[in-house]
């Protein structure tokens, strides 16, 4: 059936994405966005003269970012000026020595026998970089930038299969010698909430594509990302409603036909597209009694990812630690520890400081410093009421406190409920599915139920900024029926 309406749910990136691929191609497309802004946890908030990231802190992989610009028609040089981060990583172990990765190809180690280790260190990373590049190659050149299709990953990447089988963290000790370089290394993967033993090896792609492409802050901060997007899309005759809440997707003769909308007339559309997660999607938006079984059950089980208390710190004095990300890091077979609570006396932490790369991110001479600290996963949501809150808080400051100076003019912390709550994150899991999570598990970009479309994290390429981008293409191609 040709299209000439369609609602998307969700003024996130996929969302805007699917609904500019849309609008291109002569839909009337229409955004329900929640919120009142764009970009969802791709988005800024000005906090006090301080500017505040509601997620993602910088951008992995960035020819993925060009060739999804492309595909919608975008000039990403133009439209998005990108700032490479000079040195992404700094670790610091329990003994005090320092493992810093970059600038480019490189690594450094300060401490005990510090110039032999980084030479030694240096030419194991060469032959690491020289073994996993093709596969970055193909990941960011191929696989993610088309559906996910068993047939096409078996013809594109079969020689690259056996080097697939595995964990992070066997990878790392397989191509590592020292143990420091190790933890520093499993150290860029911590964002996954994911023990590096348990961390499927595919996610090393986003350590190699560090070293080989770098990590980049868009010039204008993370929000511009959303901003350049919804103007290409108003540009393209689309519309966005913000502060406009989907209530429930109305199916008729079994198809995706209409929405309700918060304190509005029941709205008609020739398809919709979902993009607030396929749990969010098949447990809350639709009738119970119209969901597919195969759904229902996916929806049911599916494996979230990690939970974090967000700790965001605009400072009146200026930090300048020598990396953007500061990782205080035991040896990789305890870094699990650190998505747990931690003992009061622990000193491990994880946190960027976007200022050094932005400094207008903070007022003149200021800082802005955001960290995520690992939080109990059986705590329910419910449990996080103003005194827990606060506890947990202050323990993560003094935490920071040991490392850096913190003179602070404004602090916000972003709970589990908070992330469930503004940022409507299927049960504050922050990535939805979880990073382990198989492409069997992801939800499909064409649903079961006629005229519904997925798009955003939870479908395939995942999580991310680009690939949430990608996966709003896919969905806009099922959409048109192209898939
Ligand atoms: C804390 C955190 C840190 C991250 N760090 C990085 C990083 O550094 N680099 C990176 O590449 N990626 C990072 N990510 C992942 C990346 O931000 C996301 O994968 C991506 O932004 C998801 O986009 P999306 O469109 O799928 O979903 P979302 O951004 O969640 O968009 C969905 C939108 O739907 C809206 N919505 C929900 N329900 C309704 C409803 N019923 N009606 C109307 N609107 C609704 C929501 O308000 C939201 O705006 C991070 C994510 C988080 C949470």
């Amino acid at each position: 059936m040709t299209i000439e309406s369609a609602a998307i749910i969700g003024g996130g990136l996929s969302g805007l994405a699917a609904g500019l691929h849309l609008a291109r191609e002569g839909v009337q497309v229409d955004v329900f966005e929640a919120r009142d802004d764009v970009g969802g946890c791709c988005s800024t908030a000005n906090v006090g003269g301080y500017t505040f990231n509601e997620g993602a802190m910088f951008l992995a992989v960035p020819q993925l970012l060009d060739s999804v610009y492309a595909r919608l028609g975008l000039d990403r040089a133009a439209l998005l000026p990108l700032k490479r981060i000079e040195v992404p990583q700094a670790s610091v172990l329990d003994s005090g020595t320092r493992v810093v990765l970059g600038p480019d190809r490189s690594l450094r180690i300060e401490g005990a026998d510090e110039a032999a280790r980084t030479l030694a260190a240096n030419a194991e990373l060469a032959r690491f970089l020289d073994r996993w590049r093709p596969v970055l190659r193909v990941f960011a050149d191929d696989l993610l930038t088309r559906p996910m299709s068993l047939t096409h990953v078996l013809a594109s990447a079969w020689r690259y299969l056996p080097q697939l089988r595995g964990t992070l963290a066997q990878e790392l000790t397989r191509a590592f010698d020292d143990v420091d370089v190790r933890a520093a290394m499993s150290a860029a993967a911590l964002y996954t909430g994911i023990a590096p033993e348990r961390t499927p090896i595919f996610q090393i792609v986003g350590i190699v594509s560090m070293f080989e492409d770098g990590v980049h802050l868009p010039e204008r901060g993370m929000g511009a990302i959303a901003d350049g997007l919804a103007q290409a899309l108003r540009d393209a005759g689309g519309r966005i409603h913000l502060g406009t809440t989907v209530e429930r997707i109305e199916l008729q003769g079994g198809r995706a036909r209409a929405l309700r909308i918060a304190g509005q007339e029941e709205r008609a559309f020739d398809a919709v597209v979902s993009t607030v997660g396929g749990m969010n999607t098949f447990e809350r938006l639709l009738d119970p009694g119209q969901v597919p079984t195969a759904m229902r059950r996916r929806a049911r089980k599916a494996p979230l990812s990690h939970r974090a208390l967000g700790v965001q710190l605009g400072l009146r004095n200026r930090l300048a630690p020598e990396a953007f990300c500061i990782n205080h890091v035991p040896a990789m077979e305890q870094q699990h520890r650190m998505h747990r609570p931690l003992p009061a006396d622990s000193a491990w932490l994880s946190y960027t400081v976007p200022s050094t790369v932005l400094p207008q991110l903070a007022p003149e001479g200021g800082s802005v410093v955001e960290l995520y600290a690992g939080v109990d996963p059986d705590l329910p949501m419910d449990a996080w009421d103003e005194d827990t809150t606060r506890r947990a808080a202050d323990e993560a400051i003094a935490r920071l406190a040991r490392h850096e100076t913190l003179d602070i003019a404004q602090a916000r912390i972003v709970t589990p409920r908070e992330h469930a709550r503004r940022l409507h994150l299927y049960e504050g899991a922050l990535y939805g599915l979880s990073p382990a999570a198989t492409p069997q598990q992801q939800f499909p970009h064409r649903t079961p139920i006629d005229g519904l479309y997925l798009a955003g994290q939870t479908t395939y390429p995942g999580f991310g900024v680009a690939t949430s981008l990608w996966s709003g293409v896919f969905a806009g191609d099922e959409a048109l029926g192209r898939g």
